[in-house]
């Protein structure tokens, strides 16, 4: 039955064959010559399947789990360098029919406010965020037909990019919101949107029916088959992810690289980004009750393993973790994070008088904040969204991912970003640590025009002007 080309939810994650995998790694992967030849398949960058990657998440071979870890650290450094790119999620609004049992905006719960930004609400939250410095968003809102519609969210996409507050811009607006028709994919994508971000929290069939119980979200296949529609839609950049917590992880990690080599069966490119969220405690959800926690030395692995696995899928972290986590997840393969988070709906622009919030954040440290500590640990925080606005998205991205030649391109995009960041909104103390950073890292463009090229714009943005791209 298992067939990654079909259509078919069941078929392409099926059941068995996601068991037969859990098996096959239980049984071998404490046998050192087959871990060997997947690390040595995995130091050639072709990534690995989903079989061999389940290997790994088994093996106890400490010598070769270091090598993993290494491996790990060197693809992210190739590929990524040292940049993360930053993002922060925008709520819209928390009216939602599904009765999700793990998110507190299921619709049987009657202790949270419920709240639906209007269109100067939107402008507020927007100029909030812009003043903080962001420039690339991830709109999020529950599913409702009344309350939020397709025509809602797209009006809501429209204000986003109209507002121009100082010299801050909205450049890339990315979308979380529930599974929906190749035809309001097709709108979303004309709307302009980045990647349309859908987890599917469980592939466990039995569970996700279980964990959702009531509402369009019950349909197992139609949010397992979204990401089909959306780039049958022409929405080419798709982001994955699971909520761990909620099933066995090793069940998840399959799945997930699983659905990863059904898109590139069928659409010829994989996911642009995978998410890592786990399960946090919310209004009236405690993660300890659904008994699959994960400890933080798995969720590092679960890292790892997927950055070797696919090596050309960005991977995202949100404030769901804390700041020790991300420290250790960012070198191991992490390459774009939210930072100065809120999960409320209205709550960047006014302190949260009423709760409206989606779960706790672990990471509550403002952006400013985050940015001095990612430079502190060595790595280039970006603001870039040049990708998608030069339209390398979909396989064009990974075409220069894959050339290598991001270090020319994405490189001074993010050194370019980062300067607007310093000169804009941070605090003289980051300011004086980017700088030398930037003074620094600058030597580091291969090629000499783009540096010359590059040295020039950073001048240019020290005298007011905005937006170089390459
Ligand atoms: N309503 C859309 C949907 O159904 O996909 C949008 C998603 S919701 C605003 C964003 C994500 O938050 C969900 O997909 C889920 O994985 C995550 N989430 C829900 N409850 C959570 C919790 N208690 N802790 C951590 N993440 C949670």
């Amino acid at each position: 039955m298992y067939d990654p080309k079909s259509l078919k939810a069941h078929e392409f994650i099926d059941h068995q064959e996601v068991l037969d995998t859990l098996a096959y790694a239980q049984k071998n992967a404490q046998d050192p010559g087959l871990v060997r030849s997947i690390l040595d398949k995995a130091g050639e960058r072709r990534g690995l399947t989903h079989r061999e990657a389940l290997v790994l998440l088994d093996c106890r071979l400490d010598g070769l789990n270091r090598e993993l870890y290494d491996l790990a650290r060197q693809i992210k450094r190739d590929f990524y360098g040292q940049r993360i790119v930053m993002f922060a999620p925008l709520y819209l609004s928390n009216y939602c029919v599904n009765g999700c049992l793990y998110c507190p905006y299921h619709q049987k719960n009657k202790h949270i406010a419920r709240r639906r930004l209007s269109a100067d609400d939107i402008v507020r939250e927007v100029t909030a965020l812009q003043d903080i410095g962001h420039k690339r968003l991830a709109i999020e809102s529950g599913e409702h037909p009344v309350y939020s519609p397709l025509e809602y969210i797209l009006e809501a996409i429209e204000t986003i990019y109209s507002i121009k507050h100082k010299n801050g811009a909205i450049r890339r607006v990315n979308v979380n919101i529930a599974a929906t028709t190749t035809d309001d994919y097709r709108r979303l994508k004309e709307a302009g949107i980045g990647t349309y971000i859908l987890f599917q929290e469980t592939y466990h069939r039995e569970s996700y029916l279980r964990l959702h119980p009531t509402g369009p979200k019950h349909d197992y296949a139609w949010h397992t088959e979204a990401m089909d529609r959306a780039m049958e839609g022409g929405i080419d950049d798709v982001g994955l992810g699971v909520l761990f917590g909620l099933e066995g992880h090793r069940y998840e990690l399959a799945s997930i690289l699983m659905h990863g080599e059904h898109l590139e069966a069928v659409h010829g490119v994989g996911p642009h980004t995978i998410s890592v969220p786990r399960l946090r405690e919310a209004d009236d959800i405690n993660p300890d009750e659904f008994g699959h926690g994960l400890s933080d030395d798995v969720f590092a692995k679960i890292v790892a393993i997927t950055r070797v696995a696919v090596p050309y899928t960005g991977l995202i972290v949100s404030t769901r973790e804390s700041a020790r986590s991300r420290a250790r997840v960012l070198d191991l393969g992490v390459s774009q994070i939210s930072g100065g988070s809120r999960t409320s709906v209205g709550g960047y622009y006014e302190p949260e008088t009423e709760n409206t919030t989606q779960f706790e954040v672990s990471d509550n440290r403002s952006l400013d904040e985050v940015i001095y500590w990612l430079m502190e640990l060595g790595h280039i925080p970006s603001f870039c969204t040049a990708c998608y606005r030069e339209g390398r998205t979909g396989d064009r991205f990974m075409a220069l991912c894959k050339s290598g030649k991001i270090q020319n391109c994405c490189h001074p995009n993010a050194l370019m970003t980062l300067k607007e960041y310093l000169m804009d909104y941070a605090s003289p103390k980051t300011a004086t640590l980017g700088d030398n950073l930037i003074a620094s890292e600058i030597n580091s463009v291969p090629n000499p025009k783009v540096r010359n090229l590059v040295a020039r714009h950073l001048a240019a943005i020290s005298q007011g002007q905005r937006d170089f791209r390459l």
